[in-house]
C-alpha cells in the first residue's frame, strides 16, 4: 500500500499584481463575458436536453453567464442504469488505479484547473478570492489526497491468521448504485461527495445544487480529465424531487451522501424508510446538514481575540458555512472591549463584487436567502429585546448583499439566537461573570444542532468546564480560535444532533461508509 504522503496544499495569498492573481482575473473575467452552456455529463457524455434554466452570479443577478440542462425522469433512469452498468468493471477495478485517477485531479486543481476553479466559486457562489482558494483549491485538493491515504490506511486494517487459515478482509464497494447531493457553500464538499465514494469503488449519481452548477461543472471537467471511466459519476441537474424520486425508488439504491439542509435530509431519511422493503441491501445514509455554532467568552478571554473569532467566525463567506458562528455568550466584564472591536472590524469590511479582491464581504447566494435575511433584521430592528450594534442594512438592487449585522439580545432564547438563518448575522447575549456555568448549561440546552463551537477562556478550569459541559453540543469544538476553517488531515468535520451523522468528511470513518466488506477465510 504505497501511495504519496498526503500534505495539504498550501494556500496562495494572491498579492496585488502576482502573476496567480491575474490568472484568477483573467479567468472571471472570461467567464463574466460570456454564456456557458452547461450539459449534464451521463455514462461518459454530455447530455442536452434544451429544458434550460440561466446562471447569474448572486453578486450581479441580471447579468446571465450561461444555462444549464435540465434532467427529466428518463435522464435520472439513464444515469442510474448507466452506473450499474459502469459498476461491472469499476468495482473491480485495482485500488491503485482508483487511487491514481483521483491523485491526478487534485494535481490538475493545483496546476492547470486552479485558476477556473477559483473563477468559478468567486462567481457562481460569491466567495471571494481567498474563501474560493481555501475551498475550491486547497480544500479539494486536500480531499482528494487524503482521502487516498485513508483508503490504505482502511485496507491494512486486517485480522489476525493462523497457519493454516488465512483471514482477509476485502473491501468491497457497496452493491448497487450511491446517491451524491451537494451544497452551494462549498466546491470542496460538492467535489469530495461524489469522489469519495467512487474512490471506494462505488459508482454514483450525483446532483449538485442549481446554485453551484457553474463550479460542479469544473469539478466534472477535472474528473473526466483525470480518467475517470465513463458511467462511474453521473452528473444531473433539475428539479430535485422528481430526481431523488427517481433516484429513491430504485431497488438498486445503495447509498446517500448528503450535505445540506436539515429538513431536506430528513425527508430523504423518510422516503428511504418508506422504501425500505424495495432495496435490495439497507443503504447507508450520511448527512452533514445545519448548524447553529456558538462561541462562549469566559471573563478571563482575550478581547481582541474574541472580536476576531466573531468578525471572522461570523463573517467570512457572508456567514454561510455551516460552521459559521450565529450566536455569542460573552461574559460582562470584557464585553465593552470586545463590542468595540467588533464594531471596528466590521466597519472595516469592504463589501461588493468578489471580482474587487480587496472586498471582504459578498452577496448571500439568492433570493430567498437575501429575503429570509431581512425579514431577521427588520423583526430585530422592531423587537424591544433586540438592539443591532452594527449593520443592519441591506441592498438587492445588483446583488444580495447583507451588510454584517450584529444584534445584542437580553434574551438567551430570542429568535435569532435558535434559528438557523445561514447569512452574515450573528446575536451576542452578554452573560454576568458569576452565570459562567449557568451559562454553558444553557448552551447545552439550547443546542438543537451540534456542529461547531469555541470556548474562549485562558483560564485552564474554565476551558475544562466548558469541554465537558458542551462535551455534546459541538462535532468540531475549538479552544481560544474561531469555529469555522476545519483543515482535512487535521480535523476531521461533522456533527451530530440536527447537524448530521457525524461521519467526519476528511476521515477514515467517512469512508468506512462507503464500503461492503466481506470476510474471507482460507484454510489449508
Ligand atoms: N468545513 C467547513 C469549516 O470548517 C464548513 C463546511 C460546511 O459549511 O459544510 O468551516
Amino acid at each position: 500500500f504505497n501511495v504519496p504522503i498526503a500534505v495539504n496544499e498550501p494556500v496562495r495569498a494572491y498579492e496585488p499584481g502576482c502573476e496567480h492573481r491575474e490568472a484568477i482575473s483573467k479567468a472571471y473575467q472570461e467567464m463574466y463575458s460570456s454564456v456557458l452552456d452547461v450539459p449534464m455529463y451521463i455514462n461518459g457524455k454530455d447530455v442536452k436536453t434544451g429544458d434550460t434554466k440561466p446562471m447569474s452570479p448572486p453578486h450581479d443577478h441580471q447579468h446571465v453567464v450561461g444555462h444549464y440542462h435540465l434532467a427529466k425522469k428518463s435522464h435520472v433512469e439513464e444515469a442510474i442504469s448507466t452506473a450499474l452498468e459502469a459498476r461491472e468493471s469499476w468495482a473491480n477495478t485495482p485500488w491503485e488505479h482508483r487511487a491514481g485517477i483521483f491523485l491526478k485531479a487534485a494535481e490538475l486543481i493545483a496546476g492547470p484547473y486552479r485558476a477556473r476553479i477559483n473563477a468559478a466559486t468567486m462567481m457562481a457562489q460569491s466567495k471571494t478570492i481567498h474563501q474560493a482558494e481555501i475551498d475550491a483549491a486547497c480544500e479539494l485538493i486536500d480531499f482528494l489526497r487524503f482521502n487516498v491515504q485513508y483508503m490504505t490506511d482502511m485496507y491494512h486494517e486486517q485480522p489476525e491468521s493462523t497457519s493454516g487459515a488465512w483471514n482477509r478482509l476485502e473491501y468491497r464497494p457497496l452493491e448497487g448504485f450511491t446517491y451524491a447531493v451537494s451544497p452551494f457553500n462549498f466546491t470542496a464538499i460538492a467535489g469530495n461527495l461524489p469522489s469519495c465514494m467512487a474512490l471506494m469503488g462505488n459508482v454514483v449519481v450525483w446532483k449538485p445544487s442549481d446554485s453551484q452548477v457553474y463550479s460542479a461543472k469544473v469539478i466534472m471537467d477535472v474528473f473526466e480529465e483525470a480518467g475517470v471511466p465513463a458511467g462511474v459519476i453521473n452528473v444531473v441537474f433539475g428539479d430535485p424531487k422528481m430526481i431523488t424520486d427517481t433516484v429513491l425508488s430504485s431497488p438498486d439504491f445503495s447509498g446517500l451522501h448528503f450535505t445540506g439542509s436539515t429538513y431536506i435530509f430528513k425527508e430523504l431519511w423518510k422516503q428511504i424508510g418508506n422504501n425500505i422493503h424495495n432495496y435490495k441491501t439497507y443503504p447507508k445514509i450520511v448527512g452533514e446538514t445545519g448548524g447553529k455554532d456558538f462561541i462562549v467568552a469566559h471573563k478571563t478571554a482575550n478581547p481582541i481575540q474574541v472580536a476576531t473569532a466573531i468578525s471572522r467566525g461570523a463573517f467570512e463567506f457572508q456567514g454561510q458555512k455551516c460552521s459559521a458562528a450565529s450566536r455569542a455568550y460573552i461574559s460582562k466584564s470584557i464585553w465593552s472591549e470586545v463590542k468595540a472591536q467588533v464594531i471596528e472590524d466590521v466597519k472595516s469590511f469592504k463589501m461588493g463584487s468578489p471580482a474587487d479582491m480587496e472586498n471582504f464581504i459578498t452577496a448571500v447566494i439568492h433570493e430567498a436567502s437575501f429575503d429570509k435575511l431581512a425579514k431577521y433584521i427588520d423583526q430585530a430592528k422592531k423587537d424591544k429585546k433586540a438592539e443591532i450594534i452594527v449593520g443592519g442594512n441591506y441592498d438587492k438592487s445588483k446583488g444580495y448583499f447583507i451588510e454584517p449585522t450584529v444584534i445584542v439580545t437580553e434574551d438567551p432564547k430570542y429568535t435569532t439566537m435558535c434559528d438557523e438563518l445561514f447569512g452574515p448575522v450573528i446575536t451576542i447575549y452578554v452573560f454576568e461573570d458569576k452565570d459562567y456555568s449557568k451559562t454553558l448549561k444553557l448552551v447545552d440546552e439550547t443546542s438543537e444542532y451540534a456542529l461547531t463551537g469555541a470556548i474562549l477562556a485562558q483560564d485552564r478550569y474554565a476551558i475544562v468546564e466548558a469541554t465537558k459541559a458542551l462535551q455534546n453540543c459541538a462535532g468540531n469544538f475549538y479552544i481560544n480560535d474561531k469555529p469555522t476553517g476545519a483543515v482535512v488531515g487535521q480535523q476531521p468535520f461533522g456533527g451530530a444532533r440536527s447537524s448530521g451523522t457525524n461521519d467526519k468528511a476528511g476521515s477514515i470513518l467517512n469512508l468506512q461508509r462507503w464500503v461492503s466488506p466481506r470476510m474471507i477465510k482460507e484454510t489449508f
